[in-house]
């Protein structure tokens, strides 16, 4: 007999969205976690990123604060202030969902997990068994082969967290969204920073444009980087690393952070004994996050959808309510937001210009220079609101480039995700001054009558 209606595997945002969601339906749940409640989003991803991130802005603002008339002067980073506001962030957020998961009445459990039968996860010796089993065990960073890591010259993210003192070089090895996050930090903390990249673009899965906006900023910013070159191998020396590209050129540095991506969590876990269909170690689901296993559920960055905590959360609620009964609808990963958090900023939601055109849609395209913005100008940030559209049809893809623009994508997923047109977006009324008047502004262009627009 089961104990539980769903065992819960990894509680990380999949994990602990699905068990809270669950029990809110009157569920009976147990989560089983080996590390910390939370996860990498909240101990070793989005949280502690974006904490070094404000405080790299606030250093920012200090060298720049002459530029508006007040008289401050950057002295250093001291990283053990740093560590201590991010890591109080980290814990106050830690403890706040520790009494969550206690209030829903969710069965925590602290190990390591393994799946030893269709219905049941056994841990510490203990054995839970479900009328469901979700499967949420998330992902780690990857490296490539020949490329070895010590966490202290060769690193990846979750070693970068925690380094307490700011390094006079760093090579970024990937120019994706980790990696353009902590080029970023390191830039506005005093880092030199060169950012190898095999693909033409940081930041290639965005549109084009904003992978050309964010280059250009970057380069003024005095981040480094290298496009199109892949990486051959990593010397250790006494003063750092070097590292050698493919067509020759080597670049020195004092650490490598090695920013390749992230694989699923999913060795010697009894996923396969289990007869769970897998690819490459990502767990393969139907729309509703069902693996071919019945009663074997996946979220997360364990299936191969976007590896956002936010998505993690929306596919663990969708899991929790379909258990329910609710036939909840499947999720739409197109009208998933999206955003690296570097300065300036790149936000997005829905599909880029090639993404509108490969599914045959005749394209509109409207940019809207964020010069032309107020609020913009006072906070001398500068970027774009490039929409795409369907010629006489709803808007396909909203691409946003410049300072803090990630916000503006509460109302940019609206306009996609309801299928609205230029004209139902131009009436609407857009605080001044705001950033989002440049939201209202882009859908006046687009609907034939720009106002503060020149051109
Ligand atoms: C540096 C960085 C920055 C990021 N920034 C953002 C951001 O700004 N915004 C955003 O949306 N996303 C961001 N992400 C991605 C986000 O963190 C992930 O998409 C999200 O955490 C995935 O959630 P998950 O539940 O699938 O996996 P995880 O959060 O990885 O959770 C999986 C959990 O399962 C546990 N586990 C694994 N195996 C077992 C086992 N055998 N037994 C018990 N427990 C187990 C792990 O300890 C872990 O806690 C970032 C990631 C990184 C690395």
């Amino acid at each position: 007999m089961a104990d539980f209606d769903l065992v819960i595997l990894g509680g990380g945002s999949g994990g602990y969205a699905c068990a809270l969601r669950a029990s809110q339906l009157g569920l009976k749940v147990v989560l089983i976690e080996k590390e910390k409640l939370g996860g990498t989003c909240l101990h070793r991803g989005c949280i502690p990123t974006k904490a070094l991130l404000h405080a790299g802005e606030i250093a920012d603002n200090t060298r720049h604060a002459s530029e508006f008339g007040v008289k401050a002067e950057f002295h250093s980073i001291d990283m053990a202030g740093v560590n201590s506001y991010k890591d109080g962030v980290i814990s106050k957020l830690h403890k706040g969902l520790q009494g969550l998961v206690k209030s829903r009445n969710v069965t925590y459990v602290e190990g390591a997990g393994k799946l030893v039968s269709k219905n049941t996860v056994e841990v510490n010796g203990e054995r839970y068994t479900g009328k469901n089993v979700v499967l949420a065990t998330g992902s780690y960073a990857k490296s490539l082969p020949g490329l070895e890591l010590d966490g202290t010259q060769v690193m990846t993210s979750d070693h970068a967290m925690h380094l307490n003192y700011v390094p006079k070089s760093v090579i970024v090895l990937g120019g994706g969204v980790i990696g353009c996050e902590f080029a970023s930090v390191w830039k506005s903390f005093g880092s030199e920073v060169t950012i190898i990249e095999a693909l033409p673009h940081l930041i290639a899965l965005e549109d084009e444009s904003s992978s050309k906006q964010l280059e250009r900023a970057f380069r003024k910013r005095g981040i480094n980087f290298e496009l199109g070159t892949k990486f051959k191998s990593v010397a250790k020396t006494n003063s750092g690393v070097t590292v050698t590209l493919e067509d020759g050129k080597t670049f020195n540095a004092e650490l490598l952070l090695v920013a390749v991506g992230r694989g699923p969590v999913s060795a010697n876990l009894g996923y396969e004994e289990q007869g769970i269909k897998m690819d490459r170690g990502y767990i393969i689901v139907d729309e509703k996050c069902r693996t071919n296993v019945p009663g074997i559920w996946a979220v997360g960055d364990l299936i191969p959808t976007l590896q956002l905590a936010h998505v993690g959360f929306a596919e663990g609620i969708l899991v929790a309510e379909e258990i329910a009964g609710l036939n909840p609808r499947a999720i739409n990963y197109d009208g998933v937001p999206r955003v690296t958090y570097s300065e300036p900023e790149v936000a997005s939601v829905g599909l880029t210009t090639a993404a509108a055109k490969a599914k045959g849609f005749d394209v509109v395209e409207l940019n809207y220079d964020l010069a032309g913005n107020g609020k913009a100008q006072i906070l001398k940030t500068a970027g774009s609101i490039k929409l795409v559209s369907a010629k006489n049809g709803p808007v396909l893809g909203i691409h946003m480039v410049g300072s803090r623009v990630g916000e503006l994508l509460a109302e940019a997923q609206l306009i996609f995700n309801w299928q609205a047109d230029a004209f139902d977006v131009a009436p609407l009324i857009h605080a001044h001054p705001t950033l989002s008047e440049a939201m209202g502004e882009a859908h006046l262009a687009l609907a034939g009558k720009p106002l503060h627009a020149h051109g």
